[in-house]
């Protein structure tokens, strides 16, 4: 059995589950928090015997977003703030670790189910969407405010595509929460369920689902997920991870630091937020 340190993963029955487990950092994911929930998912997948993948968070909260902070940027093999190397290093590692990993997951043939709940923040929506299903706490709160730090979203553009187009922008430029009502209604989750009844009821879905033949749902995931890519899903997503790069690039000429940017009070006050 594999070892990990931030990533849990079991299999109950036919239902693999993964629960992300760096709870003091509230599941902010470093590095090798994402490498050790890709071989999670790795397994899970390889493994004949699971037929449903569940995705859960211990903590108060499911995902705080990527870790940016100082103490993960020791985990980089190179420092990807360093001027010298352009744009070149944070595009390559960001094309594979954060839109190449959050496609992959999107796109493993067995059905994925996410539980959230608490507070979903940026880079945590990248664990969320690719799910084929969301469950969602009475508590769960969802937002991506990276507007604030000069940058139009998150790697993943999911947003028009969840909320609707007018609804993603609301989201965007403003950076706000929508709760789990509001993400029901827009139809970005299935269920929301009282907290208390989160795993269980998600683990219910999983086995209901997992009584399906394996390869009909395989076949029913790439039918939704081939039509999304017809009606251009993809094509947009690549499209809006460069433009992200055109941020996290105007960042580090502006502000000197192209990972976290800058924030709004620091924008209005040097002027060049506006
Ligand atoms: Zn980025």
């Amino acid at each position: 059995m594999t070892q990990r340190e931030f990533i849990q993963y079991e299999r109950d029955d036919t239902i693999g589950v993964i629960t992300l487990d760096r709870v003091d950092a509230r599941n902010a994911q470093h590095p090798p928090f994402l490498e050790e929930l890709d071989s999670a998912y790795r397994e899970a997948e390889a493994d004949s015997g699971v037929k449903v993948i569940v995705l859960k968070a211990n903590g108060p909260h499911f995902s705080a977003g990527h870790d940016i902070s100082q103490g993960a940027r020791k985990y980089f093999a190179e420092d990807l703030t360093e001027s010298a190397s352009g744009a070149e290093k944070l595009y390559a590692w960001e094309t594979e670790n954060y839109l190449g990993l959050t496609r992959r997951w999107r796109d493993i043939p067995k059905p994925t189910l996410a539980a959230v709940h608490g507070k979903c923040i940026a880079g945590g929506l990248m664990l969320c969407w690719p799910c084929d299903l969301i469950v969602a706490s009475e508590d769960a709160q969802f937002s991506d405010p990276v507007a604030r730090m000069g940058i139009g979203g998150v790697e993943y553009h999911g947003h028009t595509w969840e909320l609707g187009a007018r609804k993603a922008k609301e989201f965007l430029f403003t950076g706000q929460f929508i709760d789990a009502q509001e993400a029901y209604r827009l139809g970005m989750v299935n269920r929301v369920v009282p907290r208390e009844e989160l795993v269980k009821h998600t683990m219910e879905l999983a086995r209901e689902i997992s009584q399906m033949s394996s390869f009909a749902l395989r076949m029913a995931k790439q039918a939704v997920n081939r039509t999304l890519d017809n009606q251009g899903q993809w094509t947009a997503m690549q499209a809006v991870f460069d433009m992200h790069h055109l941020g996290h690039s105007h960042s580090r000429l502006v502000y000197g630091d192209g990972i976290s940017g800058m924030s709004v009070d620091k924008m209005k006050k040097s002027g060049t937020g506006s």
